[in-house]
């Protein structure tokens, strides 16, 4: 299995993930010629792609994909209250609809969706199963109910939200309400939420660790890195046992193989 974060943050995010003959991407939410771009010298291209993934109908996750589905035909898979959502020049030829909890079978990957608490309708997390490796895809939370903790245990790798630095964001000249908004439960995750909840949840086959969806203007990968390494360390957990990335909102990570 191998993936690449093509872009994450709040201005835009789109994810490709690979297995055997199947790649699949999760969001379009970059423009169409920033993903070709950020795709130039990784084996991943467009044309590879056999389906889409949408988590949830907001701008920052598919603002690029009237021209993927207008480019390439592929088939939609997404929950149909995110369909509904989607702005109506996005031609969808083949939609199969997905609901949290229920397997889904696509290409050569296992598909497990799962509902997140943010404020839409529907957002979905994925945990992607293939090749006897497991992949947790899940941003765009307020938090991570309990019920989800057993499918998210010990996966090989994790792309997890860490949207904020809990200070940068209270001081930030940020309206009150959208600060409120942001911490709720229906918002996003924090560096250290998502810190303490990869503590619970790495186990002996954990390896990468990506922390996605960073705040421009609240986080910086240095402070994610810190608040993870310090969770880590206050639950006895060395952090140097994985390999830990974040994301970033203007350029691809490093192909990641599993
Ligand atoms: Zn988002
Ligand atoms: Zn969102």
């Amino acid at each position: 299995m191998e993936s690449i974060v093509l872009g994450s943050g709040s201005k835009g995010n789109a994810t490709l993930i690979r297995s055997g003959r199947t790649t699949l991407l999760i969001d379009a939410g970059l423009s169409y010629r920033a993903m070709k771009r950020r795709l130039a010298g990784s084996p991943f291209s467009l044309t590879d792609v056999t389906a889409v993934l949408v988590t949830h109908e907001h701008t920052d996750h598919t603002k690029g994909l009237r021209m993927v589905m207008k480019e390439h035909r592929v088939p939609l898979y997404t929950a149909e209250s995110v369909l509904a959502a989607l702005p109506a020049d996005v031609e969808v030829d083949e939609f199969v609809p997905i609901e949290p909890h229920v397997h889904q079978s696509v290409g050569d990957f296992e598909i497990y969706p799962v509902p997140l608490s943010h404020d839409t309708e529907t957002t979905l997390g994925f945990v992607f199963f293939s090749e006897g490796k497991k992949v947790v895809y899940a941003t765009d939370t307020g938090f991570i109910d309990e019920k989800l903790h057993p499918v998210f245990q010990n996966a090989d790798a994790y792309i997890l939200e860490a949207n904020y630095d809990v200070t940068m964001l209270f001081t930030s000249e940020r309206p009150y309400a959208l600060k409120r908004r942001i911490d709720s439960v229906r918002g996003h995750l924090s560096n250290s939420d998502s810190a303490y909840y990869l503590s619970r949840f790495v186990g002996d086959k954990t390896r990468v660790i990506v922390l996605a969806h960073p705040s421009e203007e609240c986080n910086t990968p240095e402070r994610a890195l810190a608040t993870f390494r310090e969770v880590f360390l206050s639950y006895d957990l060395s952090p140097a046992d994985y390999e830990v990335h974040v994301a970033r909102q203007h350029e691809p990570s490093k192909l990641f193989r599993l």
